[in-house]
């Protein structure tokens, strides 16, 4: 079913920040309704959901932690009971942790599974009915290269976003007929406020310069040198909320600088 953009409602998880900030803008931009989420409380976002709202459409925030079963689920419901639709859902929440497996805690590797992986179940079985009724859909998760490959001292994280994966092209098979696509985005390094904050850190405990260890310790897999935009993704995520994008679906879209080709 066709419809005005201006008409069609996305939810973007963890979109105070980086990536998920950049596609919540882009789709405000397109003239699309859009329910903000993120951990702060409503006065601590208040500028940032103005920034988005600035950009075109509507934008409105819905706090709420995804690590938390039922505020997941309850976020999706809030979206619907809100604007009576969810049209596009973006899953894009997501955290990390550096530590090899067996110094990982259990409570850190509870709650990255949950805020990523968990949540995407959550907000996409809530969506679901939503989106089957309009006989129109589009659910995008932000995976990662990490969905496709792995690396050292990563395991929660790595294990998530290749469950993530899991979970794309399951639930694209199952609403295959139905109007509904679902795909996931598989970023490289991606330039945002938490990868910006490691660049000191790295540089300090490596005795290198910032370049340097830009270039030979962040960069080291991705072939191009250099960081992904959060525009990029955010110009990915738009794309595939339109009409000649209907036939995309189920699909691992990397945006890695060439990182998974190896
Ligand atoms: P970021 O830290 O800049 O933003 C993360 C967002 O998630 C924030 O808005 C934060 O409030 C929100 N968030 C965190 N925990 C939450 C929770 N419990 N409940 C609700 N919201 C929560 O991170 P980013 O770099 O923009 O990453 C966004 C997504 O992209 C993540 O899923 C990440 O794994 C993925 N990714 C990032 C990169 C990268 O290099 N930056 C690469 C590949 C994939």
């Amino acid at each position: 079913m066709s419809e005005d953009v201006e008409h069609r409602v996305a939810l973007v998880t963890g979109a105070t920040s980086g990536i998920g900030l950049a596609i919540a803008k882009r789709l405000a931009a397109a003239g699309l309704t859009v329910a903000v989420n993120g951990l702060e409380t409503a006065e601590e976002a208040q500028a940032i959901v103005h920034e988005i709202g600035g950009a075109g459409g509507r934008a409105e925030y819905f706090p709420g932690d995804l690590a938390d079963d039922a505020q997941s689920h309850g976020l999706a419901r809030a979206v619907i009971d809100r604007f009576g639709a969810l049209d596009v859902l973006v899953n894009n929440a997501g955290i990390q942790k550096v530590a090899a497996v067996e110094e990982l805690a259990p409570q850190d590797w509870r709650r990255i599974v949950a805020v990523s992986l968990d949540s995407a179940y959550h907000t996409i079985r809530a969506a679901l009915p939503a989106m089957k009724r309009k006989g129109w859909g589009r659910i995008i998760n932000v995976a990662s290269a990490h969905g496709l490959r792995a690396s050292p001292y990563k395991s929660a994280y790595v294990a998530t976003k290749h469950g993530v994966v899991g979970l794309t092209r399951t639930v694209a098979l199952e609403v295959a007929e139905t109007g509904i696509t679902v795909n996931a985005i598989c970023p490289g390094y991606v330039w945002t406020p938490l990868v910006a904050a490691q660049v000191a850190d790295q540089a300090r405990v490596h005795k290198m310069s910032e370049e340097e260890v830009i270039r030979t310790v962040m960069l080291a897999p991705q072939p191009t040198k250099r960081f992904v935009q959060p525009e990029e993704i955010a110009e990915m995520a738009f794309y595939l909320t339109g009409e000649m994008a209907r036939s995309i679906t189920g699909a691992t879209i990397s945006i890695d600088g060439g990182w998974t080709a190896k």
